[in-house]
């Protein structure tokens, strides 16, 4: 491969789609943990209920500053994204409705997968087959990174040490592989990146990997809620579709937004996100359930996990005085769901020497742990790859 992409949320899809239309020709494949693309823009969907479409990361995105990113228009124009439509509202510590609070999530234009939030990346995989294709390999997971003998690219290694592909340049699109988080929740004995970056000696890929290591990130623990369509009566009732939860709120119910999604044959979706404090409080209890956890073979904790989703089941009828009862309950628990500033330095996210970048919301600069941050660093990167990466056919 002329280029390999180390994950296909936002970022990645991004990457691919971003240097595709600057023209670029070469051979580009992405492998990806998740059973899709999307990442913490994902769709939990499943095999057994066709029906169920829950957005569980994101559930919408905001762009804040002129010049848009470029990406935008033509997946506007695909159809992949529109304007966010629900309305949103806020609820404050007494439990009273009230106005939208402004917060960085919700300032700027606001914009929705079309129809689920991971068509924002099917729409990316999309524009970036043309004029060359893209290949994803889905349940893939990259384990190791071993520098190639002649310096000038990378072997990359599953989990089982089996080979996956050699290819000339690489880009991290995600941190899991450059974050001592791996260590604590997988028992991985290193942290890959930082392995690699020794091997390799080079001073500003050292650099990175440090930097990368030291970005802290807020969980959230996420409860997804399914509801048949009697159920869900008094929730479609409700005048929003977005519920923030003011401070007081949060510190009151362990809850900070709220999503009600439709789903196909009448059924609703609740998404009920964590406040950082109770994801911090259940940093250890992930969903069982989600691809990652399954595929990294994280050991089941089935009463750990059940009481989570009490926990936030309980708190959510409380706050709101609405009924789950009937309703399908899942837990998804993003280890990193928001990396927190400074982030990595765009001077450091292109490592020429060594053939690697970064790119992804831990890039500092607009949009920084955002859907639009993820957009902007994979943007800003095809630019500086453009004119190093082999031309392809
Ligand atoms: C609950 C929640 C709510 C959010 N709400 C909003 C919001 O309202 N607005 C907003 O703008 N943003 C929101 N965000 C943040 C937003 O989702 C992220 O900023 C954005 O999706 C980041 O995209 P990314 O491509 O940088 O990273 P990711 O989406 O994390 O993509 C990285 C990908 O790499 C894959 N990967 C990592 N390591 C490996 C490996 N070793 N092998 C194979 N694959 C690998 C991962 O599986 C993942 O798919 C929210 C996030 C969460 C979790």
């Amino acid at each position: 491969m002329d280029l390999a992409v180390i994950g296909a949320g936002v970022a990645g899809c991004a990457l691919a789609a971003a240097l595709r239309q600057r023209g670029w020709a070469g051979s580009l494949t992405l492998l990806e943990i998740g059973r899709g693309p999307g990442g913490r823009t994902a769709t939990r969907r499943s095999r057994r209920d066709p029906g169920l479409a829950l957005n569980h990361g994101a559930p919408l995105f905001n762009i804040t500053a002129q010049p848009e990113p470029r990406l935008l228009a033509p997946l506007r124009r695909g159809g992949w994204i529109a304007p966010f439509s629900g309305a949103m509202h806020s609820l404050d510590g007494a439990g009273q409705l009230g106005a939208a609070l402004p917060d960085p999530l919700s300032s700027g234009t606001l914009w929705q997968g079309q129809p689920q939030m991971d068509d924002l990346c099917r729409g990316l995989l999309t524009l970036a087959q043309q004029p060359a294709p893209v290949r994803l390999h889905s349940s893939t997971l990259v384990r190791t990174l071993e520098p190639l003998s002649d310096g000038q690219g990378w072997r990359l290694l599953g989990g089982e040490g089996q080979a996956l592909l050699e290819c000339r340049w690489l880009v991290l699109s995600g941190t899991l592989l450059a974050h001592p988080r791996c260590q604590a929740v997988f028992g991985w004995p290193e942290v890959p990146l930082q392995q690699a970056a020794a091997q390799r000696g080079e001073p500003q890929l050292l650099e990175a990997a440090s930097a990368l290591a030291a970005i802290d990130a807020q969980a959230s623990s996420n409860l997804l809620l399914s509801l048949s369509e009697t159920s869900a009566a008094a929730w479609r009732q409700q005048p929003w579709r977005l519920l923030q939860f003011s401070p007081a709120a949060q510190e009151r119910w362990g809850i900070r937004r709220v999503s009600l999604q439709a789903m196909a044959s009448g059924r609703w979706g609740v998404v009920v996100e964590s406040s950082a404090a109770f994801a911090e409080r259940h940093r250890q209890v992930y969903g069982s359930r989600s691809s990652a956890a399954q595929l990294l073979g994280a050991a089941p904790q089935p009463q750990a996990e059940a009481s989570v989703i009490a926990a936030l089941d309980h708190a959510v009828q409380d706050a709101l005085g609405l009924s789950t009862a009937g309703a399908e309950r899942q837990l998804m628990r993003w280890g990193a769901a928001f990396p927190q500033s400074p982030g990595l330095a765009p001077e450091l996210s292109l490592c020429p020497a060594s053939r690697i970048g970064f790119c992804g919301d831990a890039i500092a600069g607009l949009g920084f742990g955002r859907v639009e941050g993820a957009l902007r660093s994979a943007e800003a990167l095809a630019e500086q790859l453009l004119h190093r990466l082999p031309a392809g056919a």
